[in-house]
């Protein structure tokens, strides 16, 4: 059960290469990542000056938010551009202290056009309580994420970080951090931002129903019914 299950979580059927797809206008991007900002923090997933939101605005240039900011309180014009190695090219504050999570991902997954870090509650207990949110008790996780591993854990803001995610950045578009966080990433902002909300409203369905008793996973057949609907859907434009 536990390979079908890896199966389904490598979420992308179709990879297209990022330069393939039409870039937006700075200023959206800049938007895009004020307004997500805004929804993270609305939401509860981040306190403070937590988590991080970046968009891959071409194949050599990332705007992410700034260190130190509340996601909930930022501006246009506070975002920061950076190459693919960090170094900045404009802006007038730090890029995040967690930049390079984000350009090992990039780097890793050319489909990828954003990535969403946050800390949101239930799903940081689990990362908290060394589970990863790998049960298939819901059809729906199953057909949009899969499963959620967890990495191990690293110090925020060092290289160890990257090097703790790299195994599952291939086969999963969102990661559980040890005693941490969640990272998600999808093709573009909005995506990458849903998977967030996924994986949280996943988290609490976990936590509710193991509080219930002993839950009821999906069978084998069940999960591979399901992944084949995933391939119908996906085919036919759904
Ligand atoms: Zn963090």
């Amino acid at each position: 059960m536990k390979k079908i299950l890896e199966a389904a979580a490598v979420a992308p059927l179709v990879r297209l290469p990022f330069v393939n797809r039409p870039l937006k206008e700075e200023d959206q991007f800049r938007h895009d990542l004020v307004e997500f900002g805004r929804l993270l923090h609305l939401q509860g997933y981040v306190a403070a000056t937590d988590g991080n939101l970046s968009v891959r605005m071409s194949p050599d240039r990332v705007m992410v938010t700034p260190s130190g900011f509340s996601k909930g309180m930022m501006q246009p014009g506070e975002m920061v551009v950076v190459d693919m190695e960090g170094r900045k090219l404009s802006g007038c504050y730090n890029p995040s202290s967690e930049i390079a999570m984000h350009l090992t991902i990039y780097r890793m997954r050319p489909d990828v056009g954003a990535v969403v870090h946050a800390h949101p509650c239930t799903a940081t207990a689990f990362a908290s309580s060394g589970q990863a949110l790998d049960e298939p008790l819901c059809s729906e996780i199953v057909i949009t994420l899969g499963t959620v591993p967890l990495a191990p854990y690293a110090t925020t803001g060092t290289a160890g970080l990257s090097e703790s995610l790299k195994p599952f950045i291939p086969g999963h578009s969102a990661i559980l951090m040890a005693n941490h966080g969640v990272v998600t990433y999808g093709q573009d902002l909005r995506q990458a931002y849903l998977r967030m909300e996924s994986v949280e409203h996943y988290a609490r369905i976990v936590l509710a129903a193991r509080q219930l008793g002993p839950s009821r996973s999906l069978n084998a057949q069940q999960l591979e019914e399901l992944i084949e609907a995933r391939t119908r859907y996906t085919r036919n434009g759904h």
